[in-house]
């Protein structure tokens, strides 16, 4: 599996902004924390969001990376804590999961899909050609008319046969059960992990709708 090398620059990401060294050494000072979404329907990266003016209060301690708030497209070095979303589904999931596992002392699993593979996973029942046949040879919205192909290109990442949870293929430390976990519940790990607590979600914080 090729690793993501991280000094690659695609042309999606802009220049990073200069920051005063005063500034970066704060930031560098704080645990360090990313979030990141694989498979899934951003749903719990949203919650993520939710936990809005709380983390407000936490950004003393805390240094958000990458992430939906930051938009920074990589994560800039060692991170404390490592949450993500979604189930894995193509080589570069793989790829940057397993990045994120070398450079993430804790790896937090949030939500259904990142725990078992959650409605991506349906798939898992189909045959992975079916499933290319059905959205992109079959499909009623096709254009008419139009050739009918399924892409392919080196640079396009391998679609996995399977839809699989993280833990199948780093470790994972923690999980957060839901679809999506609300902010709330997001915001207690957090809290609890930052103050050096342990993992502690009890069965009233899960939700499930
Ligand atoms: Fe979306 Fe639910 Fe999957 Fe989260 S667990 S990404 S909310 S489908």
């Amino acid at each position: 599996m090729t690793k993501c090398n991280k000094n690659e620059i695609f042309s999606h990401e802009l220049p990073t902004t200069p920051i005063d060294p005063e500034t970066q050494a704060k930031r560098d000072a704080k645990i360090q924390v990313a979030m990141i979404g694989f498979c899934g329907c951003w749903g719990c990266t949203l919650s993520f969001l939710d936990m809005d003016e709380a983390l407000i209060a936490l950004l003393d301690k805390v240094n958000i990376t990458r992430s939906s708030i930051t938009d920074t497209k990589r994560i800039p070095g060692r991170m404390a804590l490592g949450f993500i979303e979604g189930g894995i589904a193509n080589s570069e999931n793989i790829a940057v999961l397993e990045e994120y596992r070398e450079n993430c002392d804790v790896l937090i699993s949030v939500g259904a899909c990142a725990i078992w593979g959650g409605v991506p996973a349906m798939r898992n029942v189909i045959p992975l050609e079916e499933c290319f046949r059905e959205a992109y040879i079959d499909s009623e919205t096709a254009v008419p008319d139009a050739k009918k192909t399924i892409p392919f290109h080196e640079d396009i990442p391998t679609i996995t046969t399977k839809v699989m949870p993280l833990h199948e293929v780093v470790k994972i430390d923690y999980f957060i059960p839901g679809c999506p976990p609300d902010g709330a519940t997001i915001l207690k790990v957090l809290d609890d992990l930052i103050n050096g607590r342990e993992f502690d979600l009890p069965s009233a914080m899960n939700r499930y709708d």
